[in-house]
């Protein structure tokens, strides 16, 4: 496995791969990798020649008042559990040479960045799509493998590469979870150990959600209100809650169909995010 650094290296590893016809499986990363992750990478080992885990804590999908500086980071660890799946090359450039003096062109992908997370965390869609742009033109991949954990971020892509025509497939694995049902996130190390007893409310206040709906409930400010009930005391904030269309990620007036139930609360002053997708009736 090769640790690749600088962004001229990384373009000639994967141009020579291309040249011998090997498929890349990319899986973008910002490191302190979980068994979430490694779900992914699993995915494009198994379906790809080449596998490329970049890893890189992006500024620009940090807001200035976010957790940037101390988001968790671990190289070592991380290159280990690369080493172990059968990783070929992980990609880990500096901020500089991402983003060097100067730096102008920035990709955002407008309505499905307004909702739900891009609401609390304005600028933040814009950050992840120009970086996820430029990796994409730095790995370009065949296949991309994004998690469900972050719904929002996934729809997104997926219009990105669309409006953008760019010949990348891009997969979304199911959000792997903690035995107890709490969503695998980097975040969750940052949690005391009352917080993550109680941040598995934010799972229990979906499942609710799911059988609410399941029993044939309808209206979606009525089930809100059941998993704000079930929050209340567990988590210190919630961002939003919101049932919205899995494709628009418009918010739905009625609960038909499938739909997304997505939310972001506080404990403490870490904010976690999970999601659920279900099958009204
Ligand atoms: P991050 O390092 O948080 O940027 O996440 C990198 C990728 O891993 C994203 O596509 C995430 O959606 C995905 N991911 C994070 N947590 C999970 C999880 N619990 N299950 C599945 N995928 C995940």
């Amino acid at each position: 496995m090769r640790i690749i650094r600088s962004i001229a290296q990384m373009h000639r590893a994967s141009c020579s791969a291309r040249i011998r016809n090997r498929t890349i499986g990319f899986v973008p990363t910002m490191g302190a990798l979980h068994r979430g992750h490694i779900s992914l990478i699993r995915k494009a080992v198994s379906e790809n020649d080449i596998t490329v885990v970049s890893i890189f804590a992006n500024p620009l999908q940090f807001g200035r008042e976010e957790d940037f500086k101390k988001y968790p980071r671990d190289l070592k660890g991380d290159a280990g559990l690369c080493e172990k799946e059968g990783v070929d090359i992980i990609f880990h450039p500096g901020a500089k040479q991402m983003y060097p003096r100067g730096y102008g062109t920035y990709v955002s992908v407008d309505n499905l960045s307004s909702g739900l997370c891009g609401k609390c965390r304005p600028g933040h869609f814009k950050g992840v799509a120009t970086v996820v742009a430029k990796l994409f033109n730095i790995v370009s991949p065949d296949t991309a493998y994004f998690g469900q954990k972050d719904a929002q971020q996934a729809v997104i892509i997926k219009k990105l590469v669309q409006d953008l025509n760019m010949p990348v497939q891009v997969k979304v694995a199911p959000i792997v979870r903690e035995a107890d049902g709490l969503a695998l996130s980097s975040r969750n190390a940052y949690l005391s150990e009352s917080q993550r007893r109680k941040a598995v409310a934010l799972f229990h206040s979906l499942d609710l959600a799911k059988d609410l709906i399941q029993a044939g409930m309808v209206e979606p400010a009525k089930v809100i209100y059941y998993m704000r009930r079930l929050l209340a005391g567990r988590v210190s904030k919630i961002d939003y809650i919101s049932i919205v269309d899995p494709v628009t990620l418009r918010p739905v007036k009625k609960i038909s169909g499938i739909c997304l139930i997505a939310l972001a609360a506080w404990l403490g002053n870490t904010r976690l995010i999970d999601n659920i997708t279900v099958r009204a009736g």
